[in-house]
């Protein structure tokens, strides 16, 4: 499926939607019956509540990328790779809501909580000194060789992101996770 920047940015932070195929790991499941309101229909209604909020920031700042003629690969649901993360990155798709947890480990990512925007992870892979994700971003490991759909630090995206509030996972030292945009703010 295929979708506009606003119908994206409306959809992509919907819990419901990425949660109904997503798979959601057996030690989590309270978390995901909480986020699905079973248990707590105002939690699921101030949610959603913040999911438009945080919709209307994500849209303002898919209008900053367009301004500075940002290209981004592709822009899809992961639900179109059956939600796995691996499949939507290696295809290079910009995704945002998924109901997962960090990669390797068992904690529930940012964008499970529908907090977290993955922009063109080919161009802007997750990296340490052993390993990078998607395998295809070998191609971008040198950062200094800047090409477009990166995002680097100095830059105009980041700039972006700095001024509209959202933290960049490419400042992070554990792991450069240079294609991750969080709202890490109160909303
Ligand atoms: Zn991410």
């Amino acid at each position: 499926m295929r979708l506009d920047v606003w119908n994206f940015c409306q959809v992509a932070f919907e819990p419901a939607r990425g949660m109904q195929r997503g798979r959601a790991p057996v030690d989590t499941c309270v978390v995901h019956r909480e986020l699905r309101g079973e248990r707590h229909p105002v939690g699921w209604l101030r949610r959603r509540r913040l999911a438009a909020a945080l919709a209307r920031r994500a849209v303002e700042l898919f209008r900053r990328l367009y301004v500075l003629g940002f290209p981004i690969r592709q822009l899809t649901l992961v639900d179109d790779y059956g939600a796995s993360d691996d499949a939507s990155m290696a295809a290079d798709n910009s995704s945002a809501f998924n109901f997962r947890v960090v990669a390797g480990t068992d904690v529930l990512s940012q964008h499970a909580l529908g907090r977290a925007i993955d922009l063109n992870p080919v161009e802007n892979p997750w990296r340490k000194p052993d390993r990078i994700d998607p395998p295809a971003g070998a191609a971008f490991a040198d950062r200094r060789d800047i090409r477009p759909g990166m995002i680097v630090r100095p830059g105009p995206i980041v700039g972006v992101l700095d001024e509209l509030g959202w933290e960049w996972g490419g400042d992070w030292r554990h792991a450069r996770d240079d294609h991750h945009v969080v709202w890490s703010r109160p909303l």
